[in-house]
C-alpha cells in the first residue's frame, strides 16, 4: 500500500529504508538504505572492525563489523557502501547484510527509522533509480516483471526489456519523429516564405517508415501477449477415461473431482502444470459422449468450442476397456489441432495386452495425433514420458513466440497503440499536405500526440499517477 501523502516525484530527498531480501528466513538478510543520510544512518547502526569510520569510506566498499539491534544486542554484519551517483538509485546507498531472520531485520529497520530514515514504499528504490536517470520506465517495469516471473520464459522476456535495446530503439524513433515535427512546425512558421523545410515525398517516406517499425513492434507485443498467457492443453475423452485423475496427477492439485460415477466433471477446470522448464495450462472438461442429458450436452458444447482455441488436445482413452475406435470421433471437428493420445489405466492390463492395444490405437489414430503415451494416472506410471510429449508440442510454440516478440505490459501496449494510431492519422494528413496551412497544423498536432505516446512509453513524459500505478505493483524493498 502506498503511504498517504508521500508523492514519489517529490519525495526523493529523504532517506528510505526497507528489508530488500526475500521475505521469510534465510542465511543472509539485507536492509537497504537510499538517500542523502543513508551512509550516516548506517554508521550509527554499525560498528566496523578495527578503527574504520564508515562515513569516511569511499563507495563500492564492503566493511565487516557488528550491527546494533538495540542498545545492548548486536550481531555480525557486513555493510556495502555505494556512493552517488554510481549506485542503483543514483543516491548514496548502504546495504546492511546480516542474519536473515525477519525479527532481526525488523529491528535493524526500526533502528534506521529511529536514526531518521523513512520506511520505503513499494518500488520506491526502483522509482528513485528511474527518477535519477539510472533506467527508463521500460527497464524499471522490467525489474517488476523479473521479480514476478513464474517461469524461465517470463524471466527471459523480462531480461530482454531490462537490457535496454528496446528503449534505445524507441528513443531513436522519438528523435526521428521530433525532427520531422520540427520541420513541419518550421513550415507552418514560415508559411509565407517560399521555403520548403521538408518535401511531401520525404515526409511521407519518413512517417511510413516509422509507422511500419512501430506496427511491427506492436504486432510482436500482441503476439507475445497471446503467448504470455500459458499455452493450453485440453483433456478430452469419454467419461471415466481418467481425465480428472490425470489432471490431478500432472498438476499435483486436487482441482477436479475424481469420481467413478460417469460424467462427474461438468465444467471446465484448469490448473498450471510444469513441463521441464516451460509451463502450460491444463484444462479438463466434461467427457464427450452421446447419450447425455441437457446439462451434459451444454458442457460438451463448451468442450468442443474450447477445443477449437487450445494449443494441444490430450485425448484420454481407457485402454482397460475393450478397444473402441469411435473414441477418435471427438477429434473430427479439430483436424488440425495437434493431439497427444493418452492410453490410460495400463496398471489394469498385462504387458502383452497393453502393447497390443497401444499398437491398435497408434494404427487407427488420425493424422493430428502426434504421439501415444501409455500411462496410469492413479499409479503415476508413464507421466514423465507424457510430460516430455506435452513439452515437445508446447515448448516449441514458446520458442517461436519468444524469438519474434517482446512481452509488454498492457500500459506499454496501450502507448504503442496510441502512437501507431496518431501516426496513421498523421500519414493521412501528410497525403494532403501543402494544400493549406491548416492541414500542416493538424499534422503537427498528430505528430505531437505520437511523440507524447512514445515518450510516455519509455517514461520521458510521466505523471505522478502513472508512476504511482507502476511502482505500486512492486514489493517493498525493491
Ligand atoms: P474422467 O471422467 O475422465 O474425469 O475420469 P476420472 O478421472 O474421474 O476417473 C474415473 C475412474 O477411473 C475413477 O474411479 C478413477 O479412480 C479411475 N482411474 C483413473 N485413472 C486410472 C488409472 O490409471 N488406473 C486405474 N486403475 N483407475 C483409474
Amino acid at each position: 500500500m502506498r503511504t498517504a501523502g508521500v508523492r514519489l516525484i517529490d519525495a526523493i530527498n529523504d532517506t528510505i529504508v526497507a528489508v530488500s531480501s526475500a521475505s521469510g528466513h534465510g542465511i543472509r538478510g539485507i536492509v537497504r538504505l537510499s538517500g542523502p543520510d543513508a551512509i550516516a544512518i548506517a554508521a550509527r547502526l554499525f560498528v566496523a572492525d578495527g578503527e574504520t569510520c564508515l562515513s569516511r569510506q569511499p563507495g563500492f566498499r564492503r566493511i565487516s563489523g557488528m550491527v546494533w539491534l538495540d542498545t545492548t544486542r548486536r550481531l555480525p554484519a557486513e555493510v556495502y557502501l555505494f556512493r552517488a551517483s554510481r549506485s542503483y538509485t543514483r543516491q548514496d546507498c548502504a546495504e546492511i547484510h546480516t542474519i536473515g531472520s525477519p525479527a532481526v531485520l525488523a529491528m535493524v529497520v526500526d533502528g534506521a527509522r529511529s536514526a531518521g530514515a523513512r520506511l520505503a514504499q513499494p518500488g520506491e528504490f526502483t522509482a528513485r533509480a528511474f527518477l535519477g536517470g539510472a533506467m527508463d520506465l521500460f527497464q524499471a517495469e522490467a525489474v517488476a516483471a523479473t521479480i514476478a516471473a513464474r517461469s524461465d520464459r517470463q524471466l527471459r522476456a523480462a531480461r530482454k526489456l531490462q537490457e535496454g535495446d528496446l528503449s534505445r530503439r524507441i528513443t531513436e524513433w522519438r528523435a526521428r519523429l521530433m525532427e520531422v515535427t520540427a520541420l513541419i512546425e518550421a513550415d507552418i512558421d514560415f508559411a509565407d516564405e517560399p521555403i520548403e523545410f521538408i518535401t511531401p515525398g520525404a515526409l511521407r517516406s519518413q512517417l511510413s517508415g516509422l509507422a511500419q517499425q512501430i506496427e511491427a513492434l506492436r504486432a510482436g507485443a500482441d503476439a507475445a501477449e497471446r503467448f504470455d498467457v500459458l499455452p493450453t492443453a485440453l483433456l478430452i475423452g469419454r467419461p471415466n477415461a481418467g481425465k480428472s485423475s490425470l489432471m490431478n496427477a500432472l498438476s499435483g492439485l486436487d482441482r477436479a473431482i475424481c469420481s467413478a460415477v460417469s460424467g462427474t466433471t461438468r465444467d471446465i477446470v484448469s490448473a498450471p502444470i510444469k513441463l521441464g522448464t516451460t509451463e502450460a495450462m491444463l484444462l479438463d472438461a466434461a467427457g464427450v459422449h452421446e447419450d447425455a442429458d441437457a446439462l451434459m450436452r451444454e458442457a460438451q458444447a463448451r468442450v468442443l468450442s474450447a477445443a477449437e482455441h487450445v494449443d494441444l488436445l490430450c485425448l484420454v482413452i481407457d485402454v482397460a476397456a475393450p478397444p473402441d475406435m469411435s473414441a477418435f470421433d471427438c477429434l473430427r471437428s479439430t483436424p488440425t489441432t495437434p493431439c497427444v493420445l493418452v492410453a490410460n489405466k495400463i496398471d489394469l492390463l498385462d504387458e502383452e495386452t497393453r502393447d497390443h492395444r497401444q499398437t491398435i490405437l497408434t494404427q487407427a489414430a488420425p493424422a493430428n495425433v502426434m504421439s501415444v503415451c501409455a500411462v496410469s494416472a492413479t499409479e503415476g506410471t508413464g507421466l514423465d514420458h507424457l510430460r516430455d510429449a506435452l513439452a515437445g508440442q508446447l515448448g516449441h510454440r514458446d520458442d517461436l513466440a519468444e524469438e519474434k516478440s517482446v512481452v509488454l505490459s498492457a500500459r506499454q501496449r496501450g502507448c504503442l497503440a496510441s502512437a501507431s494510431q496518431a501516426l496513421d492519422r498523421a500519414i493521412a494528413e501528410a497525403e494532403q499536405i501543402g494544400e493549406t496551412v491548416d492541414r500542416a497544423e493538424v499534422l503537427a498536432l498528430e505528430l505531437r500526440e505520437a511523440l507524447d505516446a512514445l515518450g510516455e512509453l519509455i517514461g520521458a513524459v510521466t505523471t505522478e499517477d502513472l508512476l504511482s500505478t507502476i511502482f505500486a505493483s512492486f514489493c517493498i524493498g525493491k
